[in-house]
């Protein structure tokens, strides 16, 4: 990882390096280019007026070459040098490109390598004008050592190489802290999945961290300590069933060998089996409960388009017959046609637990016990209301009853021995909501009203 790092901090430095340097360079012999044609403009304008004044021009040739830094040749328009800075050309024929370039009236410049020394050469004409034509008397030649650009340009190289490889130990030395700071807390969090995985439930890492790793901590740390509490909640599950189990077994057994004596009347005979008949009786519920508990964990859902209505029609066609026999009136009203995808078979047991538990917690000291169930829609969700005359849910309650194994155990319910139960119904019916994303919420007045309202989005 540090090396891939590494690789990229150098390609993208080396990229800026020669990016930086090369357009350095070509700016660099540009200005310098149009610094000399200059100079050799006004060279070849001042020749021109003052051709016939030999000392001032070899002067004036002379100090334009110092202000440029330069050699300067003045040619006649047989390429014969006529003045040069240096004075060494004077008479000799120079002939190479920006000299006939320049002569057949096009100024011209280009580079070239003097024993391993760059040199710009250019050269503009001299013109002569008169009334009717333009003649060309010769030409101004400038060459220029680009010694000094290339000396810059090295010491600029050398800037940036320095700076090249400060900037890479500088990030370097954050990459590796980067990396240890994100690698520390990752082995951290590997150790602590291999220990819960090892059964270690409940585990949990140190929460230092923040950004993306502090999320993953945090979440990590809730997962197991979910895991803990679902862990703990199954064992305190099957001790309480297995308690539950044990007490009718052992009154079964109990009344089984008394009875296996033989010496008991048909009357006792008869009250015996009752008893384990009632004993038995439990043990079905309790394993009707297990299975229930079961259900809610693994429900899936088998999704089609339906119609609210006729669900709601189905479910009280069922409960009815029951509900009448427990004198509790069951009124529908307001049902209007919704058509929404959900799991017929699934909403229905929803209802039916809801309109169960309406009939099982009644108020028995009210003259009149009805439940009143509505489907409204509006514009984006419609509402499904449960609502009975019941007795009702204290308002501390409330909060707690669609959790799993919850149940109200005031005096007046232990006391009605139809309100049988586990605390699992209105689990379930939360469950298959929220599996279908609806809400379900629940309100009542205790003493007078109970009210769940499911709100599905449509
Ligand atoms: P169970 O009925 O087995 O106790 P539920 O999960 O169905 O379990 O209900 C939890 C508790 O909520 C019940 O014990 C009861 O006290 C209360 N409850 C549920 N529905 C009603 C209702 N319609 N009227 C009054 N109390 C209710």
């Amino acid at each position: 990882m540090l090396i891939i790092y590494s690789i990229i901090i150098v390609s993208a430095f080396s990229f800026f390096g020669v990016v930086v340097s090369s357009s350095y360079k070509s700016i660099r012999i540009k200005n310098e280019e149009n610094r000399l044609f200059q100079t050799a403009n006004v060279v070849a304008d001042t020749y021109r007026t003052n051709k016939e004044d030999r000392i001032f021009i070899r002067a004036m040739t002379k100090s334009y070459g110092r202000q440029a830094n330069a050699r300067i040749l003045i040619l006649d328009s047989q390429k014969k040098t006529v003045v040069d800075s240096h004075n060494s050309y004077i008479g000799k024929t120079v002939d190479n490109e920006e000299i006939r370039s320049s002569l057949a009236s096009r100024p011209n410049s280009g580079i070239y390598d003097l024993q391993g020394k760059e040199v710009l050469q250019l050269s503009v004409p001299i013109m002569a004008h008169s009334a009717n034509e333009t003649k060309i008397e010769g030409a101004v030649l400038i060459s220029a050592s680009l010694e000094a650009i290339s000396q810059d340009l090295k010491d600029l190289k050398n800037t940036l190489l320095k700076f090249s490889v400060s900037a890479l130990l500088i990030a370097l030395i954050f990459t590796v802290m980067a990396a240890n700071s994100i690698a520390k807390p990752l082995s951290s969090l590997t150790n602590a999945v291999e220990k819960v995985s090892s059964g270690y439930l409940g585990y949990k890492v140190e929460d230092r961290e923040s950004g993306e790793i502090g999320k993953l901590i945090k979440s990590f740390n809730e997962m197991s300590g979910k895991l803990k509490q679902i862990e703990n909640n199954r064992k305190s599950f099957i001790n309480s069933i297995s308690h539950e189990l044990k007490t009718p077994i052992t009154a079964i057994r109990a009344l089984i060998e008394s009875l296996s004596l033989g010496n008991s009347s048909l009357e006792v005979y008869k009250e015996y089996l009752e008893d384990i008949n009632d004993e038995a009786k439990r043990m079905g519920q309790l394993v009707d409960y297990l299975l229930s508990s079961i259900k809610l964990e693994d429900i899936s859902l088998d999704l089609k388009e339906e119609d609210l209505a006729e669900i709601i029609e189905d479910a009280v066609k069922l409960i009815k017959p029951y509900a009448e026999k427990n004198g509790v009136d069951v009124e529908v009203n307001g049902i209007t046609s919704v058509r929404t995808i959900c799991d017929r078979n699934k909403v229905k047991e929803a209802l039916l637990n809801l309109l169960d538990n309406s009939v099982k917690y009644k108020d028995p000291y009210k003259k009149q016990n009805n439940i009143m169930i509505s489907l409204v829609k509006n514009k984006n969700e419609a509402c499904l209301v449960v609502e009975d005359n019941g007795m009702g849910i204290r308002e501390e309650y409330l909060s707690n009853i669609f959790n799993r194994g919850f149940r109200v155990l005031d005096a007046e319910i232990a006391a009605n021995s139809r309100a049988q139960g586990y605390g699992i119904g209105l689990a379930i019916v939360k469950n298959i909501t929220e599996k279908h994303n609806w809400q379900i919420a629940a309100e009542s007045n205790y003493g007078s009203d109970s009210k769940f309202i499911i709100t599905i989005p449509l």
